[in-house]
């Protein structure tokens, strides 16, 4: 039997996105903590609807241990809304986090940034993976949709819902608030493909470090100037060479220069670090 409403108790709002309201919920059967994302679909088209159901239901079929998980959706026809039901991330959002950093003037450690990046690797690779048909792009990497769970590991989430409610432009007519992770490619008005991801969670390890993207400009025309030269600072010193060299990596203008997924995880030293993830708890901050 499909999920009513009634099968949830709203504990408290979490916060308002661009699309709708995110609630913590009691599932009452077993007293689970969720997250239900409401959305309006009264201005929504027929067209949009569709998408985005037929989004939510691929998003079930991504089981992986990073990725955000979708239980289920419920339509509430009097009401005109639109309830997604996910896992609840106790840790917050990356976002939350380098804005945290900054105001109190701390920065994550090493091994923090090692573990984000391979984790978040992962899950773009479970995303790509699915090529029968549909590979997922993430297409919107940015520290707001990469998820903690209790034990500060990654869970990324809100996958092209946005896209799915502007689906009839593209992407980069499209995109909410700066584009500071937009790839030359994107800049370009080429099509996006599974680089630009790389591209963009770069950018995101880079902020996660340094608390400021590579590329910051006032104006979009400068800004995409600045993506095209492809040029940023070094990260802190506090952090390795190595961890730099491989986030400049991802951050490389020429698309056939950046690493594919397949090859950032061949790579030794990220073999070593996900070894030694697996047997050990890894401190978020210095
Ligand atoms: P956007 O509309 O661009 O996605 P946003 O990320 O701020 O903007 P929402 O995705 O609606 O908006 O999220 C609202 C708030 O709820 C944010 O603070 C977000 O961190 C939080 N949130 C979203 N999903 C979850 C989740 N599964 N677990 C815990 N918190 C969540
Ligand atoms: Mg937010
Ligand atoms: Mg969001």
């Amino acid at each position: 039997m499909p999920a009513s409403l009634d099968d949830f108790q709203v504990i408290s709002t979490i916060g308002t996105g661009s699309y709708g309201t995110c609630k913590k919920i009691c599932r009452k059967k077993d007293g689970k903590i969720l997250v239900w994302k409401e959305m309006e679909y009264g201005s929504m088209t027929e067209a949009e609807k569709q998408m985005l159901v037929s989004e939510v239901n691929l998003l079930r079929e991504l089981h992986h241990q990073h990725i955000v998980k979708y239980y289920d959706r419920i339509i509430d026809r009097t009401k005109a809304m639109i309830y997604i039901i996910m896992e609840y991330c106790e840790g917050g959002d990356l976002a939350t986090l380098i804005a945290a950093n900054k105001k109190n003037g701390e920065s994550i450690t090493e091994d923090f940034a090692w573990k984000i990046l391979i984790q978040t690797t992962l899950a773009l690779k479970e995303c790509h993976r699915r090529k029968n048909g549909q590979a997922v792009l993430h297409r919107d990497l940015k520290p707001a949709n990469v998820f903690l769970d209790k034990d500060s590991n990654v869970k990324l989430g809100d996958f092209g819902l946005a896209r799915v409610l502007h689906s009839e432009s593209s992407f980069a007519q499209t995109y909410v608030g700066t584009p500071y992770y937009m790839s030359p490619e994107l800049v370009n008005n080429l099509s996006y493909n599974e680089k630009s991801d790389i591209w963009a969670l770069g950018c995101m390890m880079y902020e996660l470090c340094a608390l400021s993207p590579p590329f910051t400009a006032s104006n979009q025309s400068e800004l995409n100037r600045k993506i095209r030269l492809g040029d940023f600072p070094r990260l802190p010193l506090k952090y390795s060479i190595e961890l730099d060299m491989i986030i400049r990596k991802m951050i490389q203008v020429e698309v056939s220069q950046r690493p594919s997924i397949g090859s950032i995880l061949a790579d030794p030293l990220v073999q070593k670090r996900r070894e030694a993830l697996e047997c050990n708890v890894v401190s978020t901050r210095t």
